[in-house]
């Protein structure tokens, strides 16, 4: 009989331990000929939430898998409850095969899935990370909340070598109609990256061979393009952090703790999977005081209007390119939650809406560490100045003058402050909408009322 591997977040046929013992099975099998059903459903759950960027990037990855699995990839539409389990009885399967998903919707759908396959059983090998959720704990089995401990502990953990390739004369079936690739939203001007395995592993080779030495000292510029740009690979599974574990030497540690964050971020969700949407630290949703009229100030945060040239660069930078330096996601950040006082989950659904990389755990806790609610958080206290950090990150204006138009008269770091110049406003970029000074002290008193933390 067949096995049916069931792609998620998975894209790729190199480093798949579930891919392999998709066909392991199926080879055990001397009836099945070795064949195994590559499949994909489309949930309209995570499609639907999913915004047009991903939907876009999506459709384009899963064109490059199937062109690698020689036009044999099986598309279904629907909900997977009900779908795996048609494959499976279509095909006569003897098992389906998956990484495992330990975000909140996923856990439950693979729940609900196995239930529904009945004595069919849904192996899950492997996962999206080096090492999955639940396996770093301390010393009397709890999960870390401080991510330095939580490195010490995945490093001593450690993680197998990438797997090996999948064998050439592997036996691809389709098996079924194929629903085909889902149909992807028009993007306007946005440019998206090349999707698929093969432009995921071009890039790393392009960046390790001409970023990985340099990452630690300019990761933070915003003006350079001093970062891999793999976040949107990595979301996907086109290449699986293993693979790029295995090519780091003892000189890219600043790298290997960046892959690290991303681990611990999932290890987090995954103990305490109310913190997709709630702050980890729950004075924040019930105590807090937060604007009540937020709309106006919202839509200028987020169109890129507020007259803070590093903040409006990135939200402008967002809706562009579908991504936004990290640097900048942290200011932009701040500036919504303490400048704006509007609360974090705002912010996050509509980075969750346009990143190509959203990732629901990454994202939900770079918030909730911005706003200082989650966990290993950065204090509250601590609120970016938009203007300094520009001055700091960006310190020729090369950024901002990037993606402000409006300030493309002013050189060098005036970009950062037209307020300083006669000329400054010429262009039509907007005033400032509130006085940074100010709403810090509003912020910083807005936290000091409410209870101190029980435990
Ligand atoms: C408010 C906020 C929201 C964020 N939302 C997301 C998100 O939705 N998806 C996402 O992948 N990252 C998110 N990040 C983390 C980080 O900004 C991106 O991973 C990074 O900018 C992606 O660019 P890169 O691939 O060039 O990163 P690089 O600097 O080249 O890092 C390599 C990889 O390490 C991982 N990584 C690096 N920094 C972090 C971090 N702080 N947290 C978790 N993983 C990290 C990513 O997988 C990244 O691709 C967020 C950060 C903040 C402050």
């Amino acid at each position: 009989m067949p096995s049916i591997m069931w792609f998620r977040r998975d894209l790729r046929l190199l480093d798949n331990p579930a891919l392999l013992a998709a066909l392991a099975a199926a080879r055990a099998d001397a009836s099945a000929d070795g064949r195994v059903v590559p499949l994909f459903t489309v949930d309209p759950v995570l499609w639907d939430a999913a915004g047009p960027v991903r939907q876009a990037y999506l459709s384009r990855s899963l064109a490059a898998l199937d062109k690698s699995l020689g036009g044999n990839l099986l598309i279904r539409h629907g909900n997977p409850i009900e779908g795996v389990p048609e494959v499976v009885a279509a095909t006569g399967a003897s098992s389906v095969h998956i990484a495992a998903d330990f975000g909140p919707y996923g856990r439950q759908r693979d729940s609900a899935v196995e239930l529904a396959l009945g004595t069919v059983p849904l192996v899950r090998t492997g996962s999206p990370y080096a090492v999955a959720p639940g396996r770093v704990t301390k010393d009397d089995g709890t999960p870390y909340r401080v991510y330095t401990p939580y490195f010490r502990g995945w490093m001593r953990h450690g993680w197998p070598k990438p797997a090996a390739d999948v064998p050439p004369d592997a036996n691809w079936w389709q098996a079924m109609a194929c629903h085909g690739l889902p149909v992807a939203p028009d993007l306007g001007a946005l440019a998206l990256p090349e999707a698929g395995e093969q432009a995921a592993w071009q890039r790393w080779e392009q960046f390790r061979t001409a970023g990985l030495s340099t990452y630690s000292e300019l990761r933070n510029r915003a003006d350079l393009a001093g970062t891999s740009a793999l976040g949107h690979y990595l979301k996907w599974g086109e290449i699986h952090p293993r693979s790029l574990l295995a090519e780091l030497s003892d000189d890219d540690e600043v790298f290997r703790k960046e892959l690290c964050w991303r681990e611990f971020y999932a290890d987090v969700l995954a103990q305490n999977p109310q913190t997709a949407r709630l702050s980890l630290d729950s004075r924040f949703d019930q105590e807090m005081r937060w604007s009540d009229n937020a709309d106006d100030s919202f839509e200028a945060w987020a169109t890129g209007n507020t007259g803070y040239p590093f903040v409006d660069a990135g939200m402008r930078q967002l809706r562009t390119e579908g991504w936004v330096h990290n640097r900048v996601r942290m200011v932009v950040a701040s500036f919504l939650i303490k400048d704006l006082h509007i609360t974090w989950q705002r912010g996050a659904a509509e980075f969750m809406y346009w990143l190509r990389d959203g990732d629901l755990a990454s994202n939900s806790h770079g918030w909730q560490w911005t706003a200082g609610c989650g966990t290993d958080a950065s204090p509250f206290y601590r609120v970016f100045n938009p203007v300094l950090q520009g001055l700091k990150f960006d310190p020729d204006g090369d950024y901002v003058r990037r993606y402000l138009p409006e300030l493309a008269h002013l050189p060098g770091k005036a970009a950062h402050e037209p307020w300083l110049r006669p000329d400054g406003y010429q262009g039509g970029y907007p005033e400032r909408i509130v006085d940074h000074h100010l709403e810090r002290e509003v912020a910083l008193a807005n936290y000091s009322a409410i209870k101190k933390p029980t435990a």
